[in-house]
């Protein structure tokens, strides 16, 4: 690290758990972000703030005003602009040491697989079930760290799913794929704009402490809070052996 890499991070590395050690692990790691809405824009701004030195960002849609209430790195100047494009820009704004891989695609498996593969933790910040799915089974192929969340109303959750370890459920554990198509898009409801802020920082702590290997990690746990009481859970997930993605009878094969 150069001095002004020892200033920027100074506060990082006043911390005896991340110190010069755990700031060169966090610049040297890659994370993988799918959407750049409301949970992908404070995880990816605190992911870059705090130095990790390559953030993939992916998502196919274009700023709109109706985002704005609550997706914070994008802004009124930008409705009309990929969001990608407009989250590399508030990104680099924040700290161009960061490199910023931001892609404009609808990401199908097949993609997610190869994106993912070269990634150090993967965050879902994804408005649909589909490619949480996606993302669950890319993961649990290639054991790498998942940190999921969701906000719908003035509910978050946050889970992380690393089945480097043994006996980890997955995200299909918690949530078995039911196969009816109703549209369940987040994007269609409503959602209170600062709990997306408190979910995506969870995220980002998650990671960040994964990167670090810090603390314990929200692994195989449930963390569920509700906005109006301001209450927080956490409950332990038991993995599913009969699971389709990670159970006992997948591995054998
Ligand atoms: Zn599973």
């Amino acid at each position: 690290m150069n001095d002004h890499q020892l200033l920027r991070y100074s506060r990082h590395i006043l911390l005896p758990q991340i110190g010069i050690t755990g700031q060169q692990a966090l610049i040297k790691s890659h994370v993988l972000i799918v959407g750049a809405g409301g949970l992908g824009s404070p995880a990816a701004m605190y992911l870059a703030a705090s130095g990790v030195g390559r953030l993939t960002i992916c998502d196919s849609d274009k700023v709109d005003l109706t985002n704005l209430q609550r997706q914070i790195a994008h802004n009124t100047d930008r409705i009309g602009v990929l969001k990608t494009d407009s989250v590399k820009k508030t990104l680099n704004d924040i700290n161009p040491e960061v490199e910023v891989i931001a892609l404009s695609e609808r990401m199908d498996e097949a993609r997610l697989l190869e994106l993912a593969r070269d990634a150090d933790a993967v965050i879902d910040a994804s408005d649909n079930f589909p490619t949480r799915y996606a993302i669950n089974r890319v993961c649990a192929r290639l054991k790498k760290p998942l940190v999921s969340g969701a906000a719908v109303r003035f509910e978050g959750q946050v889970a992380v799913f690393d089945l480097r370890h043994a006996h980890t459920p997955c995200y299909h554990c918690l949530f078995p794929e039911s196969g009816d198509d109703q549209d369940t898009r987040c994007a269609v409801m409503g959602v209170f704009a600062p709990l997306v802020g408190i979910v995506g920082c969870v995220q980002a702590v998650e990671t960040l402490k994964i990167l670090t290997n810090i603390g314990k990690i929200l692994n195989g746990r449930l963390l569920l809070l509700d906005g109006l009481t301001m209450e927080w859970r956490s409950i332990k997930l038991n993995k599913d052996s009969s699971c389709i993605v990670c159970g006992t009878t997948v591995e054998e094969l």
